[in-house]
Formats: structure tokens, sequence, C-alpha cells
């Protein structure tokens, strides 16, 4: 199931069974429908297409928009980095007062803007704006998983599918039934390969706790970054 990103998106999306076999920890029709829902949310990203859509167009014309994940598997340098940056992020999520918090932010973005510059060095080209348009884009769409995955355990089974969808769990697996961000949700905070999955849901979920409004902004507008939204938060605390 994906989400291929030209002028015209396409949502390539399996039936669930296909997506049981495939994708580790699927099990339910449910699970299925959350990742169904991220790609429409690509989707609706897409609309913006003189925003987020043309960004990301004129990035991926000049870098792969896989090569992140590449760069992170060889270069340590990076992947430490990145890892000690999410972690400084979930930080400032924990921490209980603005001081903590700014100090965690202010440190983050010291690591970030050391990263890119390392990035450009052994590269030889810039990453920073496909980073920060796959933080955007990933930022979104594991939020409205991360709220459907917490909220399917309160949704009052469909029966007309109960019985004749095999597997149609109404509720019933661990995984639903258990689902938090410390059980099944850590996949959407921990770094893996594609750093802008965690680093963007992360990010997003920081600007909610700081009270930044951002979601008028968030796709329409050109120049929108966390990094940028941020510094703004720091300099006026
Ligand atoms: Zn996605």
């Amino acid at each position: 199931m994906a989400t291929g990103f030209t002028s015209n998106l396409v949502v390539d999306v399996s039936d669930a069974e296909a997506a049981t076999r495939f994708i580790p920890g699927q099990e339910t029709t449910e699970e299925w429908a959350v990742i169904v829902v991220h790609e429409l949310m690509h989707q609706y990203q897409g609309t913006f297409g003189k925003g987020i859509l043309r960004r990301l167009l004129k990035t991926i014309s000049v870098v792969s928009q896989d090569s992140l994940g590449a760069i992170f598997r060889n270069y340590d340098t990076l992947s430490r980095s990145v890892r000690r940056e999410n972690q400084l992020l979930l930080g400032a999520l924990a921490a209980p007062n603005s001081q903590q918090t700014r100090d965690s932010l202010t440190i983050y973005l010291r690591l970030k803007r050391a990263h890119r510059a390392y990035m450009r060095e052994r590269i030889g080209k810039s990453f920073d704006e496909l980073e920060d348009v796959h933080e955007i884009l990933e930022s979104g769409t594991r939020l409205v998983e991360y709220h459907l995955s917490k909220d399917l355990k309160q949704v009052t089974p469909f029966q007309p599918l109960v019985g004749f969808d095999p597997l149609y769990s109404s509720n019933q697996v661990e995984a639903i039934r258990q689902f938090s961000l410390e059980t099944q949700g850590q996949y959407l905070w921990n770094v893996s390969p594609k750093y802008g999955y965690a680093i963007g849901f992360n990010s997003i979920r920081l600007l909610e706790k700081l009270g930044i409004s951002y979601q008028d902004r968030i796709y329409a507008r050109r120049r929108f970054s966390f990094e940028r939204e941020f510094q703004r938060w720091i300099r006026a605390h």
C-alpha cells in the first residue's frame, strides 16, 4: 500500500488479506483500514497543488524521494544524530515546563543543522527541503493513524461485517483493545531508516502541545517547516 507522488496522485491499495500476508503486524481489517486512511490522507495533501505537492515534486526532481533511507543506513554520523534528535523531541514532549522544552528544542535544532551541514558536505547536495517535506507529509498521516488506532476500541462493531469478514475483529484482538503509544504504537514515534515519519509525528505532536496552530498552514504554505515553527516559539519564550 503506497501513494505514488506525481502530479496525479495514485494510491495503490491491496485487499486486507494480502496486507496480512505482506505487512508485519497486520492482522485485522481494522488495521488495514488505518493504513488505507493513511494513504487517503496523502491524497488530501495532494490537493494542495500550490503548496506541499509543488514542494515535493520540485524536490524529488533533484533528489530521489527514497534517498534519505539509504543515507540513514550508510552514514552512522547521520543515523546517530537523528536518533538523538528524536530523543530530544520526545524530551520536549515530556518536559514539564517551558524552560526544559526550550532547552531540548534548542539542542534539537542545533543537531539538525549540524547533520544537514554534514550531509551537504559528504554527499554534495542539500537534503534540507526533502527532509522538511517528508516530515510534513508523514506527520499528518501518522497523527491520523494514531488517533484512529486509539479510537478503534470504542467503535461499535459493524454487524453486517461480523461473521462475514474473518479478519474483522470487532475489537476482539489484543492489538486493538490494548493499543497505546507504549505498546503497539511504538512504531509511530521510534526512529527507523525512514526517519521523517517519527520526526514528523513527534514534531506535530509537539506543535499541539505548545499550542501552535498549524492546520491551515502546514500544507498550504510553501515555506512551512517544523524547524521554523520551533525557532519562532523559542524566540517568543
Ligand atoms: Zn505515508
